[in-house]
């Protein structure tokens, strides 16, 4: 039933274009049809080839499921209606009550609590290691654990990981290194190509593009994405097919939008760096970012997000946010808009002003996701709230 992957030699704008579509014959549609329903007509006396959109088998997310799992160089994919639900049943499929998961600090807020309110009343321990302590991977581990947890680039810091130690280790251990590659996208990072197994995009983000579907894919290996579809079927984050048909046109421009968001970020994260308004930018392409050698070396694209620290702290950052006139106040990322947002406002509000500074977080810190608008522009929608 599933087409043959099309070669690996295409490269990633072609794919994500073609990739895993029908038909060259008269009278096929270009664009791939919308089928909304719920059910479809079964075969009688048996259970082959049974088809309904929780399990998802939906024509539109079959389809989509392929393409993703050619741009992340991958064997299988699976869409969910999130990005949590995709974390979620990624996980649920590798842990057991009394697994031990080891996760980074530094990971989306939401996950976070997945983890450590959700995860630990199943009975799955956890434990957060800190990227910055020497031996951080390897001290943590039990004969429990199971999995590695990342997120890279970090969500809102833009801090970037080096897989490479890491994979080792769980590759050494026979742990599943899973990966939440959202910021990167994977015109940016191909976290399989770096020694992990799992990979989780929140598709609301870069992976669709355009602010208007809220969706999640796990890719990694046909049988554990199988596994991942039987806790999909069961815990119920199944997308609805037109999320499906839309993703697949959000990413049929992932190549173009990235480029044009890297170009964009490098531009304002160099401007923002000479104003003495602005006390830190931390952008990964940036030679002054901690990260700025790994990401150089592993990723072919330093990313759309970065973050930055008013001089003025707080009081700056809200009254900064206020006169943006084309860049909007929005949680969210990674669309053709540009929004700025204030974690201590939306992600890291159940925290307190310390603990979000020793997460590197402090009051006057903003998130800006770039899009696609002309960075002259952008800069000087900048310049003018910053006066
Ligand atoms: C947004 C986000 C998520 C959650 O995705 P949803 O689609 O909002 O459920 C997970 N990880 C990262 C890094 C994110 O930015």
């Amino acid at each position: 039933m599933t087409p043959p992957r099309r070669p690996p030699t295409q490269a990633l704008s072609t794919l994500a274009v073609h990739a895993g579509e029908g038909s060259h014959d008269s009278d096929a549609p270009v664009v791939t049809p919308l089928m909304q329903s719920a059910t479809y007509v079964q075969e009688v006396g048996t259970s082959e080839g049974l088809r309904y959109p929780r399990y998802g088998n939906a024509p539109n997310a079959e389809l989509v499921q392929r393409r993703l799992a050619a741009l992340d160089k991958a064997e299988a994919a699976i869409v969910l209606s999130s990005g949590m639900a995709a974390t979620a049943c990624a996980l649920l499929a590798l842990l057991r009550p009394g697994d031990h998961l080891v996760a980074c600090k530094w990971i989306y807020g939401g996950t976070m609590r997945l983890l450590t309110q959700e995860f630990t009343s199943l009975g799955i321990q956890i434990t957060l290691a800190d990227p910055l302590e020497t031996r951080a991977w390897r001290k943590r581990l039990r004969k429990e654990t199971r999995a590695i947890f990342l997120e890279s680039p970090v969500n809102p810091t833009c801090r970037v990981l080096d897989l490479k130690p890491i994979s080792h280790i769980a590759q050494e251990e026979g742990l599943a290194l899973v990966v939440d590659s959202t910021f990167a996208s994977p015109v940016n990072f191909r976290p399989l190509e770096h020694g992990a197994d799992v990979v989780i995009h929140s598709a609301t983000k870069y992976l669709n593009g355009h602010h208007d579907l809220v969706g999640g894919v796990v890719l990694g290996t046909a049988p554990y994405i199988e596994e991942v579809r039987q806790k999909m079927m069961l815990w119920g984050g199944a997308p609805d097919p037109f999320a499906c048909w839309l993703l697949e046109r959000g990413l049929k421009t992932l190549d173009v939008r990235v480029r044009r968001q890297n170009e964009n970020a490098m531009r304002v994260a160099q401007w923002c760096a000479e104003r003495k308004e602005v006390r830190v930018v931390h952008y990964p392409g940036l030679p002054s970012h901690p990260d700025h050698a790994i990401a150089a070396a592993h990723m072919s694209g330093f990313g759309g997000m970065l973050a930055i620290e008013l001089t003025g702290g707080g009081r700056a950052a809200e009254r900064f946010v206020r006169k943006l006139r084309l860049i909007r106040h929005a949680p969210s990322l990674g669309g053709v808009d540009s929004l700025v947002s204030e974690p201590r406002h939306n992600s890291h509000t159940h925290l307190t002003a310390e603990e979000r500074a020793k997460l590197g977080i402090p009051d006057g810190f903003l998130r800006l996701s770039i899009g696609i608008e002309d960075a002259d522009d952008l800069i000087a929608d900048l310049e003018q709230a910053l006066h």
